[in-house]
């Protein structure tokens, strides 16, 4: 039997069993290993042994990025400094810069979990994964090839950009995956187009990390490159990096690694639990992470839990793509927006190409005003621009339930990226 990384678990009450273990071990580490941590329980008067069921998970004090920052540069390390192997940062400037330090056990698991990527994606040891994020200081690129190397198949580990070189790989080496960001595969696959190599390449599967590929992205990818599979991939710096979980190829949401971390979704503001199934914040709490375990640490994403069992019959349970951050979440007109919204508004109209922005600003008249600006697909002619408009404005009314203009644009005219595309521009002043 070949090598599988999927958990040993079988049912729901052995997954709580495994979770509860996992819990009562990480707030007891926590405690005992970081000052941070041990103040924060004792001010919310919780003990490690206070945690006897899943329930009492919620007496727990929650964590913030606040909490990283105020430990700069090596916060909420519970681990003697001897047992550290590496560190990750994410971008950003400094102060806002997550540091997170690793023990080679943390870099086990982030190996072993992120080869599960790979399997639930479907590779198996002939595959050849060429891999196009960012190699360096932050947790992607290495992520991507131990994963690989782990799992088995053959990591092509050229980093992001450079789409001559990327191209060329593609057809001397014959990969049929390809990791990268959305805006990168977009981009790939309209110079792969423009280069007439469809026909030489044998890229059969894309794994996306980093940031949420529109279903127009997806369409145009599809279409220009002829791929079987696209998967996203979660990830972020304090929670190991990329690789926390994959959409199988159901596309039926994510499955997540659930004998690794719980994850809750709550209300942003009350901090309660939402309904299953609707949206919230991604809260997570780490259940075998040794230098930086998390405890209730708010990730600012937000997203849904899909309740029932996936076709695939898989025990990991599964959460939405992610719709966005709380962050970004634009207040206008006493409604709240994540650009996700928006994003699924477009994915139902025709006649647009994938990339759009959301402008907003405040005139004189005191008033907030929206605008969204669209790229139509390459073959629109503007004499049909118009229609077009109305229609999204139509159905932004009826969806989001705000008034926006929009605005059309040809083909090709917005920013393309390698990297994330900014799509919110809020001009106020607050
Ligand atoms: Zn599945």
């Amino acid at each position: 039997m070949t090598k599988t990384f999927m958990p040993n678990i079988k049912t729901a009450a052995e997954l709580e069993n495994h979770q509860l273990k996992g819990l009562q071990w990480t707030v007891q580490h926590a405690y005992d290993g970081s000052p941070f941590y041990r103040n924060s329980l004792d001010e919310a008067g919780v003990r490690p042994r206070d945690i006897r069921s899943l329930e009492d998970l919620q007496k727990l004090p929650f964590t913030t990025a606040d909490g990283l920052k105020e430990g700069y540069p090596f916060p909420l390390l519970s681990v003697p400094f001897e047992k550290v192997v590496r560190m990750h940062a994410s971008s950003g400037t400094t102060g806002k810069r997550k540091v997170l330090c690793y023990t080679q056990k943390d870099i086990a698991d982030w190996t072993h979990f992120f080869a599960r990527c790979y399997e639930m994606a479907g590779l198996d040891t002939t595959d050849r994964v060429q891999i196009a994020v960012g190699y360096g200081v932050w947790t992607a690129g290495i992520s991507f090839q131990m994963g690989c190397e782990a799992f088995g198949a053959m990591a092509i580990p050229v980093g992001p950009g450079n789409l001559d070189m990327q191209c060329q790989f593609l057809v001397d080496f014959g990969s049929t995956v390809m990791c990268c960001t959305a805006s990168m595969g977009l981009l790939l696959a309209e110079e792969v187009h423009r280069r007439g190599l469809g026909d030489r390449i044998k890229l059969k599967k894309m794994i996306f990390g980093s940031e949420r590929a529109s279903d127009a992205m997806r369409d145009r990818i599809q279409t220009l490159l002829g791929v079987e599979h696209m998967f996203d991939i979660p990830g972020m710096t304090e929670l190991y990096g990329p690789g926390t979980g994959l959409d199988c190829s159901y596309h039926a949401g994510i499955h997540y690694w659930a004998d690794y971390y719980i994850l809750e979704i709550l209300d942003p503001d009350t901090l309660e639990p939402v309904p299953e199934g609707e949206i919230g914040e991604m809260v997570v709490t780490t259940l075998r992470k040794e230098a930086v375990p998390l405890i209730r640490y708010r990730t600012r994403d937000l997203t849904r839990i899909i309740p029932g069992t996936c076709p695939c019959g898989s025990i990991l349970p599964r959460h939405d793509r992610l719709l966005g951050r709380s962050d970004d979440m634009i207040i206008f007109r006493a409604v709240n927006i994540y650009p996700g919204q928006v994003d699924h508004v477009l994915s139902g109209i025709d006649a647009i190409g994938c990339e759009y922005q959301i402008i907003v600003d405040r005139r004189e008249d005191g008033r907030d005003y929206m605008c969204i600006k669209v790229e139509a697909a390459q073959d629109v002619e503007t004499t049909q621009f118009e229609d077009i408009s109305k229609r999204i404005s139509r159905e932004v009314k009826k969806q989001i339930m705000v008034s926006a203009e929009v605005e059309m644009l040809s083909y090709g005219i917005l920013p393309r990226s390698e990297r994330k595309s900014q799509r919110v521009f809020d001009n106020r002043e607050d």
